[in-house]
């Protein structure tokens, strides 16, 4: 069976879209509604505001109720009939953020066995035949076929195959 292993934020979890919520509502900054689905945060906000949101991130209970993507669930489970399918999540950043992390994906991704979760730093250590990412710098370590999971923090990437949904992805996978 082919290994895939899947990130979590931004690819399982919308994470992006919980922090853009908390800028449009806590910030008082009156921004367009759409501001941040075409651009990174780093791209308006001001350094004090990009720190202001780097700590809310730190803060427990970040990660307990970040909305799933859509049509995640049941293109995981559909692709975890037919490949060995792992999560793999650069969890060490936020190190308060493991035991969320964890209780979201039972939640949300039950069928995933605790043996194919990967709480790692550096992703460079990860193998498998397939990852599917929103970040360049993943893709750019990993050895096997990466596609990049569209996100407004990599819109200008052009080194990678790109998948714009959960709905493509079980198209080219399933
Ligand atoms: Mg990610």
């Amino acid at each position: 069976m082919l290994r895939i292993i899947l990130d979590q934020d931004d690819v399982l979890a919308d994470t992006h879209g919980k922090l853009a919520q908390i800028v449009h509502t806590e910030f008082g900054l009156d921004l367009p509604e759409d501001t941040f689905s075409h651009q990174p945060f780093q791209a308006v906000l001001s350094d004090a505001d990009q720190k202001k949101l780097y700590k809310i991130i730190h803060q427990k209970g970040f990660f307990t109720d970040i909305p799933v993507i859509k049509d995640a669930q049941e293109v995981v489970k559909a692709l975890s009939e037919k490949y060995e399918v792992f999560v793999g999540t650069a969890a060490m950043e936020f190190p308060s953020s493991f035991r969320e992390k964890y209780d979201w994906l039972q939640q949300h991704f039950p069928f995933i066995h605790w043996r194919n979760i990967v709480f790692c730093g550096d992703k460079s250590i990860l193998h498998a035949d397939y990852l599917i990412d929103d970040m360049p710098r993943n893709l750019k370590t990993f050895s096997g076929k990466g596609l990049l999971f569209n996100a407004p923090h990599n819109l200008q990437e052009t080194g990678y195959e790109r998948v714009m949904s959960w709905q493509e992805i079980a198209t080219k996978l399933l």
